[in-house]
């Protein structure tokens, strides 16, 4: 192979990951990655399922520890490499009992547990296509997502069922099996999952697989708006096991952590599909955030590589560094955050607490696989998202005045460095969306000049690393300027009091929007007069022209199910409206 990324060896790959960024990215090509991975036997295709258990399981790695479930209760299962090959097999075979039919698609609601991560594999082996459902969600998104999905199969617990099924299911018209997992009784209209896997063969051969072929259906979070179904394809285990390497920096050896929930794509990229795909040993985390727990796991499980988000960080940085001291943390060797903006200082915090840097990453449903990155072999550089990854065309369009990128008879230009406008990808890549499910125009209209713009403003400085402005939904144009709300909550949150800001446009007369900074207050701080004050002078000397006019105490920032600060209803609770159609949002309020 002419371009190798790895070096020679695995080990030499680990500590010399893309020191040479522009020799790397001269070198690349998508075809030469794919030969990283094996291919269905015979040039039939390529299957994201095989290349995540059959191939291992059929080799030296059959006895390796693929992935270790703790559970709630501190209860550990483990499967193998051979053991998921079986169990996967059990769940392609139930579904070719039950009628279904490559193409259709099977649902989850689960926790993290085996059947979580057996139902997604087994699907993608038999030629389904998986969409995965936060368990959190109430009965309206689950309804929402299943109907717009066209779901035919739902896997679920009857704890679920009953709770956020059950009284819906009579408008869930597609849906032709529920399957319910563990060993009680099945709720009527289910059936029992274990009894359907018992019947069937553990012993499934993948059938040829054309990469075009839709695999994945995944939600976004619906931030800005509803949800949108992004469609993914099986040659996206591609960029997932290729990324996973350059901007993870993840080797076999490692044992890896990704927090994020299988129900969002990080949790399925690379929380199941891209370390599969890399043999390596996974930790899949029943519980919720509990800071002192999480040390112990890093540390117990000797963990080495960490993929995170900044509301995770966000709640750790709000332990004193003590809690992380406690902890033999000398396995971890890289960490890397993804999902919102990473402030510098959280940075700064894993640097002075963990003795690590933090790698901030940018990528979105939409892309499938991580685009930009820091990356283990290059520097860090605090409150940047890093550089686009070989094979990756990023650039920064000109915007014009409502945030977006200006299109002037379907062209689009790009603008200097240094300079803000619509962050945009040359699409071409394996894990690029191929549509949103049921809304082509939608999808249609993300493509100008040749380019897929991401509908985030950013800007790229003069050595290539680009820098998150907002998203352009969010941005506040006050007085002529346009502010990015990230770089006040970033400037908000060097303040010794505040664990967390979330910032918006408050309509004004004058300047069109003032910005206006929602504050959630670190423990042993209480809100007051002099505080407010305090911070609008410490805001003022950071920002000057941009720095919030009204700041107001709120202990209960609006979240997503994934953790991110949803701006618009901070925006929609400032102007005093109905928080819209709450039901389907993912609020953390549940
Ligand atoms: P919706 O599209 O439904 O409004 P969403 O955009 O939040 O929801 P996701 O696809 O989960 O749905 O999130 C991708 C978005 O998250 C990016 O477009 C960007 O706005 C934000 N994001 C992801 N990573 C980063 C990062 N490292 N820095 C800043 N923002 C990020
Ligand atoms: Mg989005």
């Amino acid at each position: 192979m002419s371009w190798d990324p790895i070096g020679k060896t695995e080990t030499q790959w680990a500590s010399a990951n893309l020191t040479d960024y522009e020799g790397a990215r001269r070198k690349f090509t998508w075809e030469q990655a794919r030969e990283y991975l094996s291919g269905l036997p015979g040039g039939q295709g390529l299957n994201i399922g095989y290349e995540a258990v059959d191939r291992h399981a059929s080799g030296p790695r059959r006895d390796k520890v693929a992935i270790r479930f703790l559970g709630a209760g501190g209860a550990v299962t483990e499967l193998t490499y051979a053991m998921l090959y079986q169990l996967t097999s059990r769940f392609a075979n139930l579904l070719a009992s039950l009628g279904v039919q490559p193409g259709e698609r099977v649902f989850s609601l689960l926790g993290r547990e085996p059947d979580l991560y057996v139902a997604a594999l087994g699907t993608l082996r038999y030629q389904g296509v998986f969409s995965p459902l936060f368990a959190a969600f109430g009965p309206e998104p689950v309804r929402q997502r299943i109907t717009a999905g066209d779901g035919v199969v739902l896997v679920t617990t009857p704890r679920l069922y009953e709770a956020k099924i059950a009284p819906i299911r009579h408008l869930l018209a597609s849906l032709r099996h529920v399957l319910v997992t563990g060993q009680g009784k099945t709720p009527p209209g289910t059936s029992s999952l274990d009894d359907l896997m018992a019947a069937v063969a553990d012993h499934f051969t993948v059938a040829p697989t054309d990469p075009q072929q839709m695999a994945l259906l995944h939600f976004t979070s619906g931030t800005t708006g509803m949800p949108k179904g992004a469609v993914h394809v099986h040659e996206a285990v591609v960029a997932h096991n290729m990324t996973a390497r350059l901007a993870l920096d993840l080797h076999p050896d490692d044992i890896f952590w990704c927090t994020a929930d299988p129900g969002w794509v990080t949790g399925m990229s690379y929380g199941i599909i891209a370390p599969l795909t890399l043999g390596v040993t996974i930790i899949a985390d029943a519980g919720e955030f509990d800071a002192r727990r999480w040390y112990q796991q890093l540390a117990e499980q000797r963990v080495t590589v960490w993929y995170t988000a900044p509301t995770a960080l966000r709640m750790l940085m709000r332990h004193p560094p003590e809690l992380a001291k406690e902890h033999d943390l000398s396995r971890l060797r890289f960490i890397a955050s993804v999902g919102e903006p990473l402030n510098p200082e959280a940075v700064a915090w894993g640097q002075r607490t963990l003795g690590l840097a933090v790698h901030d990453n940018w990528w979105q449903t939409e892309t499938g696989a991580i685009m930009i990155s820091n990356f283990a072999g290059l520097e860090v550089r605090p409150g940047s998202m890093g550089r686009p990854l070989p094979g990756i065309d990023a650039t920064i369009l000109e915007r014009g005045e409502d945030g977006r990128a200006l299109i002037i008879d379907g062209q689009v230009r790009p603008v200097p460095s240094n300079v803000d406008g619509e962050l945009a990808l040359r699409p071409g890549f394996p894990s690029m969306f191929r549509g949103y499910l049921h809304e082509e125009q939608r999808y249609e209209k993300c493509f100008a000049g040749g380019w897929y713009l991401t509908g985030d403003l950013a800007r790229c400085d003069e050595d290539g690393y680009f820098w998150f402005v907002g998203r352009a939904d969010d941005v506040i144009k006050s007085a002529g300027h346009l502010i990015g709300p990230f770089e006040v909550e970033s400037a908000l949150m060097e303040h010794p009091a505040v664990a967390e800001a979330g910032v918006i446009g408050k309509p004004d007369p004058v300047a069109g929007e003032i910005v206006k900074a929602f504050v959630t207050l670190r423990t042993g701080n209480v809100p007051s007069d002099e505080l407010r004050l305090d911070l609008l002078a410490f805001g003022r000397r950071r920002l000057g022209a941009v720095a919030p006019r009204e700041i107001v105490f709120d202990q209960n920032l609006p979240h997503t199910r994934s953790g991110k600060v949803m701006r618009r209803l901070l925006k929609a609770r400032d102007l005093g409206l109905p928080e819209g159609d709450l039901s389907t949002l993912e609020s953390a309020h549940e």
